[in-house]
Protein backbone atom coordinates (compact mmCIF):
# COMPACT_ATOMS: atom_id res chain seq x y z
CA UNK A 1 0.00 0.00 0.00
CA UNK A 2 1.66 3.21 -1.26
CA UNK A 3 1.13 6.09 1.69
CA UNK A 4 -0.24 9.62 1.11
CA UNK A 5 1.69 11.91 3.01
CA UNK A 6 0.22 12.55 6.68
CA UNK A 7 1.09 16.11 6.54
CA UNK A 8 0.02 18.21 10.13
CA UNK A 9 -2.11 15.22 11.11
CA UNK A 10 0.67 13.11 13.42
CA UNK A 11 0.15 14.91 16.97
CA UNK A 12 -3.67 14.32 16.82
CA UNK A 13 -3.61 10.88 15.41
CA UNK A 14 -0.87 9.92 18.32
CA UNK A 15 -3.55 11.77 20.88
CA UNK A 16 -6.30 9.67 19.34
CA UNK A 17 -4.61 6.40 19.88
CA UNK A 18 -3.92 7.03 23.12
CA UNK A 19 -7.29 7.94 23.82
CA UNK A 20 -9.16 4.83 22.21
CA UNK A 21 -6.48 2.72 24.16
CA UNK A 22 -7.40 4.53 27.51
CA UNK A 23 -10.44 3.44 26.96
CA UNK A 24 -10.20 -0.11 26.39
CA UNK A 25 -10.13 0.11 22.49
CA UNK A 26 -7.41 -0.53 20.04
CA UNK A 27 -5.58 -3.40 22.05
CA UNK A 28 -4.29 -4.89 18.74
CA UNK A 29 -1.22 -3.92 17.75
CA UNK A 30 -1.97 -4.99 13.88
CA UNK A 31 -5.23 -2.84 14.16
CA UNK A 32 -3.05 0.11 15.25
CA UNK A 33 -0.62 -0.23 12.57
CA UNK A 34 -3.63 -0.06 10.43
CA UNK A 35 -4.86 3.17 12.05
CA UNK A 36 -1.83 4.51 11.43
CA UNK A 37 -1.12 3.27 7.99
CA UNK A 38 -4.18 4.35 6.71
CA UNK A 39 -5.04 7.85 7.92
CA UNK A 40 -8.70 8.96 8.71
CA UNK A 41 -8.16 12.43 7.30
CA UNK A 42 -7.65 10.81 3.81
CA UNK A 43 -11.19 9.63 3.92
CA UNK A 44 -13.51 12.69 4.66
CA UNK A 45 -14.70 15.77 3.33
CA UNK A 46 -12.21 19.35 3.68
CA UNK A 47 -15.20 20.59 5.48
CA UNK A 48 -14.49 17.92 8.54
CA UNK A 49 -10.71 18.19 8.34
CA UNK A 50 -10.60 19.60 11.93
CA UNK A 51 -12.14 16.56 13.10
CA UNK A 52 -10.61 13.79 11.35
CA UNK A 53 -9.01 12.52 14.95
CA UNK A 54 -12.02 13.32 17.13
CA UNK A 55 -13.72 10.19 18.19
CA UNK A 56 -16.98 10.78 17.08
CA UNK A 57 -19.08 9.96 13.93
CA UNK A 58 -18.48 12.51 10.80
CA UNK A 59 -20.75 13.41 8.32
CA UNK A 60 -19.32 12.41 4.94
CA UNK A 61 -22.30 12.46 1.69
CA UNK A 62 -26.07 11.56 1.38
CA UNK A 63 -26.20 12.04 4.82
CA UNK A 64 -24.18 9.20 5.53
CA UNK A 65 -21.37 9.01 8.17
CA UNK A 66 -18.00 7.57 8.73
CA UNK A 67 -17.62 5.88 11.48
CA UNK A 68 -16.55 6.40 14.94
CA UNK A 69 -12.67 5.84 15.37
CA UNK A 70 -13.79 3.43 18.84
CA UNK A 71 -16.44 1.45 17.12
CA UNK A 72 -14.08 0.80 13.81
CA UNK A 73 -11.52 -0.79 16.35
CA UNK A 74 -13.68 -2.60 18.24
CA UNK A 75 -15.48 -4.15 15.29
CA UNK A 76 -12.42 -4.69 13.00
CA UNK A 77 -10.56 -6.33 16.48
CA UNK A 78 -13.64 -8.66 16.97
CA UNK A 79 -13.48 -9.69 13.39
CA UNK A 80 -10.40 -11.07 13.79
CA UNK A 81 -8.97 -10.77 10.18
CA UNK A 82 -5.71 -12.94 8.91
CA UNK A 83 -3.66 -12.45 6.10
CA UNK A 84 -5.11 -13.84 2.81
CA UNK A 85 -8.68 -13.73 3.75
CA UNK A 86 -11.29 -12.57 1.43
CA UNK A 87 -13.93 -9.89 3.19
CA UNK A 88 -17.14 -8.64 2.43
CA UNK A 89 -18.01 -5.10 3.88
CA UNK A 90 -21.92 -3.75 3.58
CA UNK A 91 -21.76 0.06 3.48
CA UNK A 92 -18.65 1.18 2.13
CA UNK A 93 -19.15 4.89 3.34
CA UNK A 94 -16.04 6.90 2.96
CA UNK A 95 -14.01 3.59 2.21
CA UNK A 96 -12.00 3.80 5.16
CA UNK A 97 -13.00 0.74 6.92
CA UNK A 98 -12.38 -1.00 4.10
CA UNK A 99 -9.33 0.48 3.85
CA UNK A 100 -8.15 -1.02 7.10
CA UNK A 101 -9.37 -4.53 6.21
CA UNK A 102 -7.53 -4.29 3.00
CA UNK A 103 -4.37 -3.69 5.00
CA UNK A 104 -4.90 -6.68 7.22
CA UNK A 105 -5.79 -9.07 4.69
CA UNK A 106 -2.10 -8.47 2.84
CA UNK A 107 -2.86 -10.65 -0.31
CA UNK A 108 -5.88 -11.61 0.20
CA UNK A 109 -9.29 -9.55 -1.01
CA UNK A 110 -12.07 -6.98 0.54
CA UNK A 111 -15.14 -6.73 -1.61
CA UNK A 112 -17.51 -3.35 -0.39
CA UNK A 113 -20.92 -2.70 -1.52
CA UNK A 114 -22.63 0.75 -1.30
CA UNK A 115 -26.10 1.67 -2.45
CA UNK A 116 -25.20 5.08 -2.85
CA UNK A 117 -23.55 5.81 -6.56
CA UNK A 118 -21.75 9.07 -5.00
CA UNK A 119 -20.64 7.73 -2.03
CA UNK A 120 -18.80 4.23 -3.95
CA UNK A 121 -16.97 6.95 -6.23
CA UNK A 122 -16.20 9.20 -3.31
CA UNK A 123 -14.61 5.89 -1.58
CA UNK A 124 -12.83 4.87 -4.55
CA UNK A 125 -11.03 8.12 -4.85
CA UNK A 126 -9.82 7.72 -1.24
CA UNK A 127 -8.59 4.28 -1.96
CA UNK A 128 -7.02 5.08 -4.85
CA UNK A 129 -4.92 7.45 -2.21
CA UNK A 130 -3.00 4.49 -1.76
CA UNK A 131 -2.78 2.38 -4.33
CA UNK A 132 -4.50 -0.24 -2.88
CA UNK A 133 -5.26 -3.26 -5.59
CA UNK A 134 -7.13 -5.51 -3.10
CA UNK A 135 -10.48 -3.66 -2.82
CA UNK A 136 -13.16 -3.92 -5.12
CA UNK A 137 -16.31 -1.52 -4.21
CA UNK A 138 -19.70 -2.54 -5.79
CA UNK A 139 -22.68 -0.43 -6.43
CA UNK A 140 -25.60 -1.89 -4.76
CA UNK A 141 -27.70 -3.39 -2.29
CA UNK A 142 -25.71 -4.87 0.29
CA UNK A 143 -28.80 -6.10 2.36
CA UNK A 144 -28.41 -9.15 -0.23
CA UNK A 145 -25.02 -9.41 0.16
CA UNK A 146 -22.67 -10.12 -2.79
CA UNK A 147 -23.05 -13.65 -3.96
CA UNK A 148 -20.86 -13.37 -7.26
CA UNK A 149 -17.65 -13.66 -4.77
CA UNK A 150 -18.78 -15.84 -1.78
CA UNK A 151 -18.39 -17.57 0.21
CA UNK A 152 -16.43 -15.07 2.43
CA UNK A 153 -14.11 -15.54 5.49
CA UNK A 154 -15.14 -12.58 7.13
CA UNK A 155 -18.53 -10.19 7.10
CA UNK A 156 -18.66 -6.85 8.26
CA UNK A 157 -21.84 -5.10 8.24
CA UNK A 158 -21.61 -1.25 8.76
CA UNK A 159 -25.22 -0.19 8.95
CA UNK A 160 -27.87 -1.12 11.02
CA UNK A 161 -30.14 -4.00 10.95
CA UNK A 162 -32.70 -5.23 12.19
CA UNK A 163 -31.78 -8.66 12.29
CA UNK A 164 -29.01 -9.80 9.96
CA UNK A 165 -29.92 -10.35 6.50
CA UNK A 166 -30.57 -14.20 6.21
CA UNK A 167 -28.21 -14.21 2.67
CA UNK A 168 -25.89 -12.85 4.18
CA UNK A 169 -24.89 -15.98 6.76
CA UNK A 170 -25.48 -18.09 3.44
CA UNK A 171 -22.59 -15.80 1.93
CA UNK A 172 -20.20 -16.72 4.52
CA UNK A 173 -17.99 -19.95 4.86
CA UNK A 174 -17.95 -22.30 7.97
CA UNK A 175 -16.06 -20.97 10.61
CA UNK A 176 -16.41 -17.61 8.91
CA UNK A 177 -17.26 -14.94 11.32
CA UNK A 178 -19.69 -11.77 10.54
CA UNK A 179 -19.91 -8.93 12.87
CA UNK A 180 -22.74 -5.86 12.57
CA UNK A 181 -25.25 -3.77 14.64
CA UNK A 182 -28.20 -5.51 15.27
CA UNK A 183 -31.23 -3.62 16.94
CA UNK A 184 -33.54 -0.69 16.51
CA UNK A 185 -32.61 3.01 17.47
CA UNK A 186 -29.88 1.44 19.30
CA UNK A 187 -28.31 -1.35 18.51
CA UNK A 188 -25.91 -4.19 19.78
CA UNK A 189 -22.49 -5.23 18.29
CA UNK A 190 -23.29 -8.76 17.73
CA UNK A 191 -20.93 -11.49 16.81
CA UNK A 192 -21.46 -14.41 15.18
CA UNK A 193 -19.88 -17.40 13.67
CA UNK A 194 -21.06 -20.18 11.27
CA UNK A 195 -20.30 -23.69 12.51
CA UNK A 196 -21.09 -27.43 10.82
CA UNK A 197 -23.50 -27.06 13.63
CA UNK A 198 -25.35 -23.56 12.39
CA UNK A 199 -25.20 -20.26 13.90
CA UNK A 200 -23.23 -19.18 16.89
CA UNK A 201 -23.43 -15.89 19.07
CA UNK A 202 -19.61 -15.14 20.42
CA UNK A 203 -20.12 -11.86 21.53
CA UNK A 204 -22.84 -8.80 21.97
CA UNK A 205 -21.92 -5.58 23.28
CA UNK A 206 -24.65 -2.62 23.76
CA UNK A 207 -25.29 1.22 23.11
CA UNK A 208 -24.44 1.68 19.71
CA UNK A 209 -25.67 3.61 17.12
CA UNK A 210 -25.61 3.28 13.36
CA UNK A 211 -27.38 4.60 10.35
CA UNK A 212 -29.54 2.18 9.35
CA UNK A 213 -29.58 -0.14 6.44
CA UNK A 214 -31.87 0.17 3.81
CA UNK A 215 -32.96 -3.09 2.19
CA UNK A 216 -34.22 -2.29 -1.22
CA UNK A 217 -36.47 -5.06 -1.56
CA UNK A 218 -37.73 -5.87 2.10
CA UNK A 219 -36.10 -9.15 1.48
CA UNK A 220 -34.86 -11.17 4.40
N1 LIG B 1 -17.81 1.73 6.66
C1 LIG B 1 -18.01 3.12 6.37
C2 LIG B 1 -16.75 3.93 6.46
O1 LIG B 1 -15.67 3.37 6.76
O2 LIG B 1 -16.83 5.13 6.17
C3 LIG B 1 -19.10 3.73 7.20
C4 LIG B 1 -20.42 3.21 6.80
S1 LIG B 1 -21.80 4.24 7.14
C5 LIG B 1 -21.90 4.17 8.88
C6 LIG B 1 -23.06 3.12 6.54
C7 LIG B 1 -23.07 2.99 5.04
O3 LIG B 1 -23.97 1.95 4.69
C8 LIG B 1 -23.55 4.24 4.32
O4 LIG B 1 -22.59 4.65 3.39
C9 LIG B 1 -24.83 3.78 3.64
O5 LIG B 1 -25.09 4.42 2.40
C10 LIG B 1 -24.57 2.30 3.47
N2 LIG B 1 -25.77 1.48 3.28
C11 LIG B 1 -26.97 1.52 3.92
N3 LIG B 1 -27.79 0.57 3.45
C12 LIG B 1 -27.10 -0.10 2.49
C13 LIG B 1 -27.41 -1.19 1.63
N4 LIG B 1 -28.58 -1.83 1.65
N5 LIG B 1 -26.46 -1.62 0.77
C14 LIG B 1 -25.25 -0.99 0.71
N6 LIG B 1 -24.90 0.04 1.49
C15 LIG B 1 -25.81 0.48 2.37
Amino acid sequence: MTKPKIGNFPTSLNNLIKLLKNSGFLNDDNVESAFRDVPRHEFIPESELDYAYSNEPLPIMNKQTISQPSVVSRMTEWLDVKKGQKILEIGTGSGWQSAILSYLVGDGTVYSVERHPELAKFAQENLKKFNTDNVHVVLGDGSQGYSEESPYDRIIITAACTEIPLSLFDQLSENGIIIGPVGGNTQSLVLLKKTSRGIVEIKRESHYVFVPLVREFGKK
